[in-house]
């Protein structure tokens, strides 16, 4: 069996490492707001290029916390990719605003910006850039779009860290960017953790007082805020993981390049990477026309994958449910399948997985 993600392989190789990283933690006695989380604010806002980091919770409260740091509430319109993980628009709600679902470009499943510019209305506010499986949003064009509109732009980079548009970091292209360490992303915590990225001043302090109550120094709450930090053992073990980031991310991308070679010929979509972009295939999803036989056909054959994600969001029962407005995120969320694709996956398990994929397709 080889299985669609194993994490207990990269804990394997760096358990001595994580173990002294724990356990500096444990006998320093500071679990939150700490020299870790520091020290690990500062090192992702060099490596982003950005002048300030702020780590909280989970890649949902960045975003969530971003979005309010930046004045979007009651009355304000954001626009959001109707193909994405929940929370990229989940979390306007909880800002108090409500989101404009934008369809995506079938090539690289990023928002379709022309169908973002026709869908701005004069109380629209913002838009989310979703770099999703890892493949950078045309950022220069949503810029633009932005700019035009006087609208903020927020990356959702939560797939994404270390991936490029036109050679420039994503987390530097926009006001403010969201990442994620959940446990399964390409820089994973051991845990829940995420990360707010941001060149302003203003958006960065507000962050760090909504993490925190709202304090605005010494148990002075100055508006409403939340409980949201990035706790000190995870920011160790971060620290840890973060110097492998660029040797797990050349290895994404080499395990890509034996796929191609070894699925060429099939009747599969294999992912598109622009000449602009640096994808860091967070995941490898490819598209067959029967999508549920398929992955099927591969379970038989001892191969895990699984579905990102099976429903458009406004489609998700929480959104309303059945909703057909966003033909290409329909076709995708039919269509699309990841298969393993992890650092710690060897060339002999890469080789089966597409001999398996090659039988799959002969079988249905
Ligand atoms: C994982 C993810 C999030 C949320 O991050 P959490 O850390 O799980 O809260 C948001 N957006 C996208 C695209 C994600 O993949």
């Amino acid at each position: 069996m080889i299985p669609f993600i194993d994490l207990a392989r990269q804990h394997a190789a760096l358990r001595a490492e994580l173990v002294a990283a724990m356990g500096r933690v444990l006998d320093s006695g500071q679990f939150v707001l700490g020299a870790e989380g520091r020290a690990l604010e500062d090192e992702l806002a060099v490596a982003c290029g950005v002048r300030h980091a702020v780590g909280v919770a989970s890649g949902t409260d960045a975003l969530r916390l971003a979005l309010t740091a930046l004045g979007v509430g009651p009355g304000a319109e954001v626009l959001t990719p109707a193909f994405s993980f929940v929370a990229s628009a989940s979390t306007v709600v909880m800002a108090g605003a409500t989101p404009v679902f934008v369809d995506i470009d079938p090539e690289t499943y990023t928002l379709d910006v022309a169908a973002a510019e026709r869908a701005v209305t004069p109380r629209t506010r913002a838009i989310i850039a979703v770099h999703l499986y890892g493949h950078p949003a045309p950022m220069d064009a949503v810029a633009a779009l932005a700019r035009r509109h006087g609208l903020a732009v927020v990356e959702d980079a939560a797939q994404a860290i270390g991936a490029t548009w036109a050679g420039r970091p994503v987390g530097a292209w926009g006001d403010v960017a969201c990442v994620s360490f959940y446990p399964t992303k390409n820089l994973g915590a051991c845990g829940d953790g995420g990360m707010v990225l941001t060149d302003r001043d203003d958006i960065a302090e507000r962050v760090r007082r909504l993490r925190h109550h709202g304090d605005g120094g010494r148990y002075r709450h100055v508006e409403l805020g939340y409980a949201s930090r990035l706790d000190e053992l995870q920011a160790a073990v971060l620290r840890v993981k973060w110097r492998r980031l660029g040797e797990w991310t050349e290895r994404r991308r080499r395990l890509v390049a034996r796929y191609r070679d070894r699925l060429a010929g099939l009747p599969l979509s294999l992912p598109l990477e622009r000449r602009e972009a640096r994808h860091v295939y967070h995941l490898f999803t490819v598209r067959h026309a029967q999508r549920d036989a398929f992955a099927k056909a591969l379970a038989d054959l001892g191969v895990g994958s699984s579905v990102h994600y099976p429903l458009p969001v406004p489609s998700q029962p929480m959104f309303g449910g059945d909703e057909r407005r966003f033909p290409e995120a329909w076709r995708a969320a039919r269509e699309v399948l990841s298969l393993p694709c992890f650092a710690e996956l060897t060339d002999d398990e890469a080789d089966a997985v597409a001999a398996a994929a090659r039988k799959a397709c002969e079988l249905i």
